[in-house]
């Protein structure tokens, strides 16, 4: 599974943060999410929890 972040739609509200900060972090700029390269296996409740709390609904899990 992977994490797709739309940058266009994530309105930089920093719930996926919050929700899972091991997995997602936000540039200092602009706040767009995007997922961390050192992001840890195994955060799937959290992913999903930040998945619910995005406003844009802009995280996309994808299977590949
Ligand atoms: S919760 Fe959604 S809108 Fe907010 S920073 Fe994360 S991806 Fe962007």
């Amino acid at each position: 599974m992977s994490i797709e972040i739309d940058r266009d739609t994530c309105v930089g509200a920093g719930q996926c943060v919050l929700a899972a900060p091991d997995v997602f972090d936000q540039t200092e700029d602009e706040g767009i999410s995007f997922v961390r390269p050192d992001a840890p296996e195994g955060r799937d409740g959290e992913i999903a929890d930040a998945v619910d709390r995005c406003p844009a609904r802009a995280i996309a899990l994808v299977d590949r």
